[in-house]
């Protein structure tokens, strides 16, 4: 796909040295455009960072902060021309600030609140651990991470509904043990709302999608607690927005549970 891209440039260079056709514009009219869809292998392989790319579209003269697919060693991610109204995208950004200035609480933070803190709740953000659960939740959870899953989910949930409003609504446990141990299994539920709308062959989806995790700090080494402490809810909450354009026929499209891959 780069190397298309590529030799369209150059030809569109050519055209600018000898007649002034600007290149934009020349590559325009030879049906390359200057964008791209961020397409991932799907595998646990896949660098975090271009998890973060996947379905997203790129500009060639714009790179994202991680540079093009395959400019990186090993990298296996693919560079798929956009043509608006044809070529499939779909991603959640984060629309919550997930920066905190708060001390970021350790497994000792925990234990220490476990004895003290009388059953007090708290937040991820007031513990400084926001960031990490809503990004270990979004590209680090099983082989992709649920950004990626929940996609395939709400575009099927979209040809399910058809053109109007749509609301999904999703909640699992999940791993988070490699964020700190403390946490353990926690459960994140969500609701995605939003709107599909007709775009021919393809269904266009905007929506946002609400996070809420929850968890109960109890017993966390199993071992080796001494009496005297009290369980306390760890809560967190945030969102992002979501955008696609997918296939209306299952079948051929790379988002879908039912029918696709
Ligand atoms: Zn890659």
């Amino acid at each position: 796909m780069t190397i298309t891209y590529t030799e369209a440039y150059r030809t569109a260079f050519v055209e600018y040295l000898r007649r002034g056709t600007p290149i934009r514009l020349s590559l325009k009219q030879a049906g390359i455009t200057d964008q791209y869809v961020w397409r991932t292998r799907r595998d646990e392989r896949v660098r975090r960072s271009h998890r973060m790319n996947d379905g997203r579209v790129f500009s060639w003269s714009d790179p994202p902060a991680t540079g093009h697919p395959s400019d990186d060693y090993n990298c296996r991610c693919e560079a798929v021309p956009f043509v608006a109204g044809e070529t499939e995208f779909g991603f959640h950004e984060f629309t919550t600030s997930l920066a905190s200035s708060n001390h970021r609480w350790t497994d000792r933070d925990f234990l220490r609140h476990y004895y003290d803190g009388g059953g007090r709740a708290v937040t991820l953000l007031e513990i400084g651990h926001l960031r990490e659960i809503a990004e270990q939740y979004a590209y680090g959870d099983g082989t992709e991470g649920a950004f990626r899953r929940l996609a395939d989910q709400i575009a099927d949930a979209a040809r399910a509904s058809g053109v109007g409003a749509l609301s999904y609504d999703f909640g699992a446990p999940y791993d988070f043990g490699d964020v700190a141990y403390s946490h353990g299994d926690g459960v994140v539920r969500g609701i995605f709302v939003g709107r599909v709308d007709d775009r021919g062959a393809m269904l266009r989806i905007t929506g946002e999608t609400t996070f809420e995790f929850s968890d109960i700090f109890e017993d966390p080494l199993d071992v080796g607690i001494e009496a005297g402490g009290t369980p306390y809810p760890i809560t967190g909450n945030w969102t992002a927005r979501f955008s696609a354009e997918v296939t209306k026929d299952a079948g051929r499209s790379e988002y879908g549970v039912v029918g696709g891959r």
